[in-house]
């Protein structure tokens, strides 16, 4: 392959190429023993120690508190809609509905015990902004708030969380992990599949109040499903998913030793979203649909107001080496996912593409 390729996609997506060739070099002798990281036994020192060693990583990096467990679980985040419900609500959930991640966990909340309640709902404008809740919106009794703080279709983002004043809050990051700094300390748990930001898919990161586990349901169906069984096995009460754990752990890590932390991944992704949104706000043919104070950082749709002329952008881009940038079904148009391992160079080319198109599709 000649052309260089920008690659997108909401996920998986791109990984740093730092990481994908560290991962090359170490495929078939990984720290010396001989064999591939996939090859190892989960209760071998080497791959204790890349397990240990990714989860130092996450704690160092977001700042975790030792009062927080990190658990790597399978499913996605999908199975966390389920999981959620089937450990923590007991009394009932709060459930802020900004698109199709909120949908899907309010859908399986109603199949368990429980009650669950959309407090709010962006839904009547096709979820193009984040709802302002007041703590009274908030059911008496119920456990939890339940967010999506990145709605990775709609290109939404809460700049500053929901009241949850005597409720806990749990909050899917998937697509906004490790984007930015947070504090952690706001949140009761944090949840998020590794494929858009940290790794491939296969492997979901939970980061979870070791109290909430002493508050769990009493009717958890497998232990597969169950919280304290991860924690209590340090993530190994079967066998975890190895080569992901170890993925995300060299993802981590350029984070850390190359970009320089979370303040700096901030930094440059600023820098990238800025670029697409200012060309996007001062073009003719482009415009992005989102609230401006809800936009995202990392999902940035956009639409030329032509379904005909959107499906051409589409085609051409991918001519031009720009994959995947072709809109969720149910929003259309496009979607530039500028997640952190995409680099600066990709964002401009993308922009100078645009400039591009514009001109010559000037007068449709
Ligand atoms: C991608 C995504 C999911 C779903 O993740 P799966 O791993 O496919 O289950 C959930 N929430 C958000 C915010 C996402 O972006």
């Amino acid at each position: 392959m000649s052309q260089k390729i920008y690659n997108f996609s909401a996920g998986p997506a791109c990984l740093p190429e730092w990481v994908l060739k560290k991962a090359a070099d170490e495929m078939l002798d990984a720290n010396q023993s001989g064999m591939s990281v996939m090859e190892m036994s989960h209760r071998s020192s080497d791959f204790e120690n890349i397990l240990k060693d990714t989860k130092d990583r996450l704690r160092r990096l977001m700042n975790i508190p030792e009062d927080y467990e990190i658990l790597f679980l399978q499913g996605g985040g999908n199975l966390q809609f389920t999981m959620v419900p089937m450990n923590f609500n007991i009394h009932g959930a709060d459930i802020i509905n900004t698109g199709q991640w909120t949908k899907k966990a309010l859908a399986e909340h109603k199949k368990l015990a429980g009650k669950t309640t959309e407090v709010a709902s962006s839904a009547a404008d096709n979820f193009t902004y984040i709802p302002k809740i007041k703590q009274e919106d908030l059911s008496e009794d119920s456990d939890y708030v339940y967010i999506c703080e990145n709605n990775t279709i709609y290109g939404t983002k809460y700049k500053e969380l929901p009241p949850h004043a005597g409720k806990r809050l749990i909050a899917d990051l998937s697509s906004c992990i490790c984007t930015e700094p947070v504090d952690v300390s706001q949140y009761d748990m944090i949840f998020a599949g590794a494929q858009k930001n940290l790794g491939p898919a296969g492997v979901t990161i939970v980061i979870l109040k070791k109290d909430m586990l002493e508050q769990q349901r009493d009717d958890i169906p497998s232990a597969m499903l169950d919280y304290k069984i991860y924690a209590d096995n340090d993530s190994m009460y079967n066998t975890p998913p190895t080569y992901g754990i170890y993925m995300v752990g060299l993802t981590l890590q350029w984070i850390e030793e190359i970009v320089g932390g979370l303040e700096n991944m901030e930094k440059i992704n600023k820098e990238k979203a800025a670029l697409l949104y200012d060309y996007i706000d001062s073009s003719k043919l482009y415009s992005n649909p989102v609230n401006p104070e809800d936009r995202s950082l990392v999902n940035i749709p956009f639409v030329t107001g032509n379904a005909d002329l959107d499906k051409e952008f589409v085609k051409e881009a991918k001519e031009a080496g720009l994959v995947n940038i072709k809109g969720h079904r149910s929003v259309g148009g496009m979607r530039a996912s500028i997640y952190n391992a995409m680099p600066l160079e990709g964002v401009q080319t993308l922009v100078d593409f645009m400039k591009d198109f514009e001109k010559r599709h000037a007068n449709v």
